[in-house]
């Protein structure tokens, strides 16, 4: 028999409860249990007035962004919508069936007064990070670094030229950002590389065609992950180039130190990390074994011996080239003894012409020159370490781990559509990968740490 819908119209009361509705293995529900702001309420006191009327509950903000990252709804006046209809988040947020939604431009304020003032979205990134560390998600053994382009908020038909500066009528926050972050090792510092372009609306975002396609204005987000459970331990934004990254990488591993105790064994990355510099760094001064490939031009593309067919001798600190001559510093001695070392923080090791005039070798050695000169970075024992680890077998292991910090990366930008930003600035940039990291913490804790459910009776 065909049914038929009948709809009573006459009951003028509703008994409805919303904690019924939300499905018992709805996400939120899972988020919920992890969503501990107590202490964050107590940090943003100092930055409302006692006086005035009540503001808008910022635990009510907080959470209705976490909704908004978690489920990729990037606009924040389609962010207010979808809380007002959907009943889930509805029960997220704490508003009942009838609380009232605030408004869109609530965000913006406080974003730009309280928010930053207080660094409420780092401490809300770190309570997260804590509550993952405090359930054992967190093995501290190893770590991974990476960094991925953030397209800006900017358009490139409005850029100018970097040689010409900023147009002098530039201005608003964005361009007081880009200028308090002048001197700044992961934006301004980075390089002295003018950009071929620059774009007046966001001049901190950097001009780049990293991608090998069409070049555009972006940001770096960079993440430094634990691989036990790809949870995201500290993120940084920068400026799009690799120096800011590697100087990212740095400051994120000190912190995760200073603020977790944290302390890694090993560090998995790709080239990016592997300079002479940073594989240092890591060793000697963080004793943090890299798991990095290490960045080496001196193969020799005209096919004649590159510096790994001589071999170094620690004792006698020379080089021995394949024919078993000998390289050295220097080939005289000087009054006051030379260190060697030039600008580029590199040391020459030269052979004599008397070995290489008539060396057999030499047109697969040294064809243009009288004598075969060889270089070395002071920071050469670190990348030799770099290279022994890369042998074994536990650097596979880190290069398949390596992906887990990638497909964070391609799940921020497919799931969570952070594949440009919405707001501008490196305050903006540093504001939505915060919450984007957090968020994906969250669901990573959610997947990992599900709610039990009961037992079927029988
Ligand atoms: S050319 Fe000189 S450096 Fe090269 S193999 Fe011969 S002797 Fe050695």
């Amino acid at each position: 028999m065909m049914g038929e819908r009948r709809v009573r119209q006459d009951a003028l009361f509703y008994e409805f409860s919303l904690e019924r509705h939300v499905p018992e293995r709805h996400l939120l529900r899972s988020i919920d249990r992890f969503v501990a702001l107590d202490g964050l309420r107590q940090e943003l006191a100092p930055f409302y007035s006692e006086m005035g009327r009540p503001s808008i509950d910022p635990e009510l903000l907080i959470r209705m962004l976490i909704v908004g990252y978690c489920f990729g709804i990037r606009s924040e006046r389609r962010l207010c919508e979808e809380v007002h209809l959907n009943l889930a988040y509805r029960w997220f947020c704490g508003l009942g069936l009838d609380g009232e939604v605030p408004d869109h431009s609530t965000f913006s304020k406080n974003r730009h007064g309280r928010f930053r003032d207080s660094d409420l979205l780092r401490r809300l990134f770190e309570t997260v990070l804590q509550r993952c560390i405090e359930e054992g998600l967190v093995g501290g053994e190893g770590f991974a670094i990476d960094a991925s382009l953030i397209a800006a908020e900017a358009s490139d038909r409005t850029r100018v030229e970097g040689t010409a500066g900023l147009p002098p009528d530039a201005a608003g926050r964005a361009v007081e950002e880009y200028l308090a972050v002048l001197d700044d090792a992961a934006f301004g510092a980075a390089t002295e590389v003018t950009p071929k372009f620059m774009a007046p609306a966001d001049p901190a975002a950097r001009w780049t065609a990293a991608h090998r396609g069409p070049a555009f204005f972006a940001y770096s987000v960079n993440y430094l992950i634990d691989v036990d459970n790809a949870i995201i331990v500290d993120v940084e934004a920068t400026t799009a180039i690799r120096q800011a990254e590697v100087t990212a990488a740095k400051r994120m591993i000190e912190r995760s130190l200073e603020g977790f105790a944290l302390d890694p064994v090993r560090l998995i990355g790709d080239t990016a990390y592997g300079s002479a510099e940073m594989l240092n760094w890591l060793v000697h001064d963080r004793g943090i074994e890299p798991h990095i490939p290490v960045f080496d031009k001196s193969q020799r593309p005209d096919g004649t011996f590159s510096r790994e067919d001589f071999a170094y001798d620690h004792v006698s600190d020379t080089y021995r080239c394949p024919a078993g001559k000998t390289l050295q510093r220097y080939r005289r001695r000087f009054t006051v003894p030379r260190s060697g070392v030039m600008k580029n923080n590199m040391i020459y090791y030269r052979a004599s012409k008397h070995d290489c005039g008539p060396c057999p070798f030499k047109s697969g050695c040294c064809p243009n020159e009288p004598a075969r000169k060889v270089q070395r970075s002071i920071h050469e024992g670190a990348r030799d370490l770099a290279r022994e680890i890369a042998k074994t077998e536990a650097y596979r292991t880190s290069r398949c781990q390596r992906k887990k910090v990638e497909m964070l990366f391609a799940h921020l930008k497919r799931i969570l559509k952070l594949d440009r930003l919405r707001l501008r600035g490196p305050n903006g940039a540093r504001d939505e990968f915060h919450l984007a990291a957090t968020a994906q913490n969250l669901r990573k804790l959610a997947k990992l740490m599900p709610i039990p459910m009961p037992m079927p009776a029988g």
